[in-house]
């Protein structure tokens, strides 16, 4: 049963009761960070049921990424139980890309639009601009791509940039020229990038206003956390939603709009983000409410003290402090690796000691890291010492090669106009269709106004095709047309078994002598493992909704969890350590937060360096990280990293430099040699507080560590990639096993060998397919 209002109350404090109460104009929350604004929203459209001013379908509530907007999620089902199931609880790209299945047909696309992700994206402005001549040198496809994301984030389109760009600027011309080809060639291969999500929902409702006014009807309250990193585009977007213009006639009152954020966390200007949608929201919005909030419920006077500390030193920003009724709670720990290594293991050492000392999950900790190539390091030692793990964040999983190929199969599949798929995939595995092959059909297509695809088929028709090729690519379409019947009738996991089969591509990677190759496969039964849990997860999932699925988690943010048994049992037991960028980290909470690689030039970032604008954003983004923490808090760098394949020696970040040196308590404060001094005025790290070893208690120095990894030199984690140790059980077909989560099974196949083993298990819940390495399986 739904709480009732006054429920929803209790243990508000008075600001928070306000905000969850209003009524009626537009509602502006600014506060720190941990103040209760997702909490206040939660609460809010739990009380907008409870008073019924409002049902569940009414609902539309933005958070940022997609790990917050499943907390959210969360949150609001623990409040008002399924009813959360009709609200719309999602990321900005996530609604877009549901109101424009709906709508497509208005912007002259077919619902099965493809989404490129921002790698898709570069391949297609590299084509196009080389179509055009262009010296990459002179002009690098990813600056255009980011002046074309730029520009799309402002609303300006390929037309409207052509009108006004300055052409006495060869830059601008390159773009403007790029921009045009560009936008075509996306709506041959219908085909959305990330921008256009957005801006596309935009132009719909701006074009036609009844299909806006049918969202404004539906949504009578727009709810968006994080505000503060908005773009203009998704400013208007709201705008639209809500009616606010003024512009259009309407039977029905504007819906009501709540946004809550705070400008001290804006960290994603690099992505167009516009503090002033927060700063000018009451400008914006006339009769606008704006309720301010100042208590922090989620850290101790300690973190929040050093948190103040360091944003305080932010230009042009109004004076806030935040406090906290919890006391001063334990200070923070430094420490100082010889190299990133030791780093990493002074993490996961103490992350063992507070699993001892303090019984302390690993669900409780996480790791943040400025740039994602750092987790390599740390994820090395996880693995070695057995501590289970996830990384939030999509690169390192969706961004592998073998994995985007097999998606590039499974996205021409479901829409074969998708041409940067098409081509990526014409030749790979090698089947003799070579580039000259490639671009003969290119023009043919060209010429004759053909889809890619259609122009495969008529392969023999293309000019200068050597008869080799026509083969070669009548095999290729041959191919597809089979893989097809397979999706359609079968379904996506069948789907991408039989593009792994059929296309030689798995066969390939096993024969190769590469090691490369061999975790190539081994990423691809993780795939496999995605796409069953997916079917598992959504019985009327398609191939089409999977993969629609997988394009926004791997641009947003977030792995799905857990992809194979034995971590998604431990995940629900003890939790597993969660590793992400500072970026991604925006909104969550852990009790145990490690502030890592706090060096000079990785955070603050190398290229704040000269401008004094992405310093401060810098800055913020340090305040983001900082208010993580619940009870603990660790700042952890080390004196010398390797960054692309050389060894760095950078001296401490600033940051740690301003947080005040009575709060840190130093377990290893760095070497005696004179720290390597890249820029002068930084280069001096002072420390205060007691030196290595002598850290409270007396058993918390890199000396008593736990075995395992003391035993370790770091040179061994440096030398490759370090497998986990557990050993794989040794299994014939037709054995019976048990498995800790689906109970007892016969095994009825097994493929490839050694820890790259697969084994198909006939479950009484149905068939698996377990990596041995993973699955929790006893003999039985
Ligand atoms: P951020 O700026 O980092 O997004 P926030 O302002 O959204 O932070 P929340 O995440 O909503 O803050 O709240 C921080 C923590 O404080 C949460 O654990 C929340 O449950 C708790 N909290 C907020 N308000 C109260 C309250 N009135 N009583 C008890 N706990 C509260
Ligand atoms: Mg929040």
């Amino acid at each position: 049963a739904l709480p009732d209002a006054q429920e929803l109350l209790a243990g508000l404090n008075p600001q928070q009761e306000e905000a969850v109460k209003h009524a009626g104009s537009p509602l502006l929350i600014i506060a720190g960070a941990g103040s209760g604004k997702t909490r206040v929203l939660s609460h809010r459209i739990a009380h907008l049921l409870a008073t019924k001013r409002a049902r569940p379908g009414e609902i539309l509530a933005i958070t940022f990424t997609n790990k917050a907007a499943a907390e959210m999620r969360e949150r609001i089902e623990s409040l008002v139980g399924d009813r959360a199931k009709n609200m719309w609880i999602s990321t900005f790209h996530s609604s877009c890309v549901r109101i424009l299945r709906r709508e497509a047909k208005n912007v002259g696309l077919n619902s099965n639009f493809s989404i490129y992700d921002s790698a898709d994206t570069l391949r297609l402005i590299t084509l196009v601009a080389k179509g055009l001549d262009l010296d990459p040198k002179r002009f690098p496809p990813k600056s255009i791509q980011h002046k074309i994301s730029a520009l799309k984030n402002e609303l300006i389109d390929d037309e409207a940039y052509a009108a006004t760009a300055n052409y006495s600027d060869p830059f601008e011309q390159a773009v403007a020229e790029v921009y045009k080809d560009y936008t075509q060639r996306m709506r041959q291969a219908n085909a959305m990038d990330f921008d256009d999500l957005i801006a596309q929902v935009v132009f719909i409702f701006q074009a036609f206003p009844a299909v806006a006014d049918s969202y404004r009807r539906r949504f009578r309250h727009v709810l968006v956390d994080e505000y503060q990193d908005t773009n203009h585009a998704q400013y208007v977007l709201v705008r639209e939603l809500t009616g606010g213009t003024g512009e259009t006639e309407q039977d029905f009152p504007p819906g009501e709009l709540t946004v809550v954020g705070d400008s001290d966390q804006s960290i994603y200007a690099f992505r167009g983000a516009d503090v002033r949608n927060i700063v000018e929201f009451e400008k914006d919005y006339a009769n606008a409410r704006t309720i301010l909030l100042e208590q922090n419920y989620r850290s101790t006077q300690t973190i929040l003290t050093a948190a103040n500390a360091v944003i305080s030193r932010n230009p042009n920003r109004p004076a806030k402090r935040l406090w906290t009724a919890e006391g001063d709670g334990e200070r923070i720990i430094g420490y100082v690796g010889e190299n990133e290594h030791d780093e990493a293991r002074f993490i996961a050492n103490e992350i063992d000691r507070l699993q001892d000392a303090e019984n302390l999950r690993p669900g409780d900790v996480a790791i943040f890291y400025r740039t994602n190539a750092q987790s390599r390091s740390i994820e090395d030692l996880l693995i070695r010492v057995g501590l289970p793990y996830k990384v939030v964040g999509g690169t390192r999983f969706y961004e592998r090669k073998e994995i985007k190929d097999a998606l590039a199969y499974l996205r021409v599949l479901v829409n074969p106009d998708d041409v940067v798929n098409l081509r990526r995939i014409l030749n790979e595995p090698k089947r003799g269709i070579g580039d000259r092959a490639e671009y003969a059909v290119a023009a043919l297509a060209e010429r004759d106004r053909l889809s890619f695809m259609e122009a495969l088929r008529k392969a023999h028709d293309a000019p200068g095709m050597a008869t080799r090729s026509v083969n070669a690519v009548a095999g290729f379409v041959k191919l597809i047309d089979d893989l097809t019947e397979v999706a359609n009738g079968s379904g996506a996991s069948a789907a991408l078994e039989a593009v792994l089969e059929q296309t030689g591509y798995l066969a390939a990677l096993r024969q190769s002598n590469d090691p490369q190759d061999e975790s190539r496969v081994e990423n691809l039964a993780e795939l496999v493992a995605v796409v069953r849990e997916y079917e598992r997860d959504n019985e009327d999932g398609t191939l089409g909704s999977f993969l629609e699925q997988v394009a926004l988690v791997a641009d947003a943010d977030q792995i799905p969890d857990a992809p194979d048994e034995e971590s998604a049992q431990l995940a629900k037991d003890q939790g597993v350590v969660t590793l992400m960028t500072l970026h991604t980290a925006k909104g969550l909470e852990f009790p145990v937060v490690f502030l890592t690689g706090m060096e000079h030039g990785v955070f603050p970032h190398q290229r704040s360096m000269t401008d004094p604008k992405e310093l401060a954003e810098e800055r913020r983004l340090a305040y983001v990280g900082l208010t993580r923490a619940r009870k603990r808090l660790y700042l952890t760098r080390s004196e010398s990293r390797s960054l692309w394949g050389q060894s760095q020696y950078n001296p401490a970040s600033q940051f740690i430099e301003e947080v005040p040196p009575e709060l840190i308590d130093w377990k290893r404060e760095g070497s005696k040699r004179p720290a390597f001094t890249s820029s002068g005025s930084f280069g001096s790290s002072r420390y205060s507080g007691s030196h290595w070893g002598a850290g409270a208690g007396g058993n918390q120095d890199v000396s008593s560590l736990p075995g395992s990894a003391r035993s370790m030199a770091p040179a061994a984690v440096r030398a490759g990639r370090v497998q986990p140790q557990k050993e794989v059980i040794a299994l014939t077909v037709g054995d019976r096993v048990n498995h800790t989560s689906f109970g007892n099974g016969t095994v009825l196949s097994l493929e490839g060998a050694g820890d790259k083993t697969v084994a198909k298990v006939k479950f009484d819940i149905g068939e698996k397919r377990l990596l041995l390495r993973y699955a929790p399986l006893t003999k039985s």
